[in-house]
């Protein structure tokens, strides 16, 4: 593995300003706790039962919404951040950023786990929206997190957040199944695309798109660097001579990154100082949440390429199924085009 990551070493290291982006997805949040939703255990399925919908994935649905509110917040209880700590590779993230390597981060997880790092707003794309920011449906007015969570919290009340100058309900901006992705994704990866060094792409299939279509988007001259479990998209399409392939285990691979880069102690000390949570909660928390959002950020992979991905659709009907009712998460998983949205 050491041999292999060289080239990614000597980028970081030896080149002038080297701008590092990266692409990241579910597989970067398992470690936090976060159940990949592949596991059968996560409990996402049961729970949507509970909420009596008409179809599952109305949970997400734009128009549902509107009209019942409710579901959405009762699964956004167990959904919302706070429960879970950042892992190694996400302070790795954190570390590029600290060295002024890091050009930007794209991510399709709505677990705020970047922001938790501390990884600032600017380098952050969450191409899936995300629980940090939260607007009124109707007049768009802006709602802190702090009054969000105030008034989810207030059951006397419904728990239902109202906007206070039209009475429209808030949500958090989540990309909802009817909604396009923000228009900031296609905003900065229009000039992001075209000065990049080194992509590192981690913890994502590639299935999903829009966003499985950027590493295909990086120029030539950049080196991609892929952190996955399983060889897949456009490394194994069209796979370039200085492709690296990391298929590992991605908080290994980001220590030994740190390591062959001489930022061992870095990483270690902001692992150290930023996680305030200590290991115990973090790990009771996982039987506790069972349903967390990148897990169904993640579901909406597989409706989209079941063509791709048949040897793993006959893993579990149930899983099938599940993806199917969730894929609607995003708006993603039923069009073929996302439309750009002026969020
Ligand atoms: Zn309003």
């Amino acid at each position: 593995m050491e041999q292999k990551l060289q080239s990614v070493v000597n980028t970081l290291t030896k080149k002038k300003k080297p701008r590092v982006v990266v692409l990241c997805g579910a597989g970067i949040s398992t470690k936090a706790g976060i159940p990949d939703f592949r596991s059968p255990e996560t409990g996402l399925y049961s729970n949507l039962q509970k909420l009596s919908l008409p179809y599952a994935e109305a949970v997400f649905d734009i128009e549902y919404f509107r009209k019942k509110p409710q579901a959405f917040y009762t699964l956004a209880e167990e959904l919302y951040p706070g429960k879970f700590s950042p892992t190694k590779f996400h302070y790795f993230i954190r570390l590029l950023q600290d060295k002024q390597l890091l050009k930007r981060v794209y991510t399709q997880n709505i677990d705020t786990l970047e922001r938790i790092a501390g990884v600032k707003d600017e380098y952050i794309v969450e191409a899936h929206g995300s629980f940090a920011t939260n607007h009124c449906i109707d007049c768009r007015a802006e709602m802190s997190s702090e009054e969000l969570k105030r008034q989810m919290d207030d059951k006397a009340s419904g728990g239902i957040p109202r906007c206070a100058k039209c009475k429209g309900y808030v949500k958090p901006d989540i990309v909802f199944f009817g909604e396009g992705l923000p228009a900031r994704f296609f905003d900065l990866w229009d000039d992001d695309s075209e000065e990049i060094d080194l992509a590192i792409v981690a913890g994502t299939s590639l299935t999903v798109y829009p966003f499985a279509s950027l590493p295909a988007e990086v120029e030539a001259n950049a080196i991609r660097l892929l952190i996955n479990k399983e060889h897949c998209g456009d490394f194994k399409q069209n796979p370039r001579k200085t492709d690296v392939l990391a298929l590992e285990d991605i908080d290994e691979v980001a220590e030994t990154l740190a390591r062959l880069c001489g930022w061992e102690d870095d990483l270690r000390r902001l692992v150290e100082t930023t996680s305030n949570d200590d290991e115990s909660d973090t790990s009771s928390n996982i039987d506790e949440a069972k349903v967390r959002s990148e897990a169904i950020a993640s579901s909406i992979t597989e409706t989209e390429t079941k063509e791709e991905t048949k040897e793993e659709t006959e893993e579990s009907a149930d899983i099938e199924d599940l993806s199917k009712q969730l894929s609607g998460l995003s708006g993603i998983g039923k069009q073929g085009k996302i439309p750009k949205s002026d969020q």
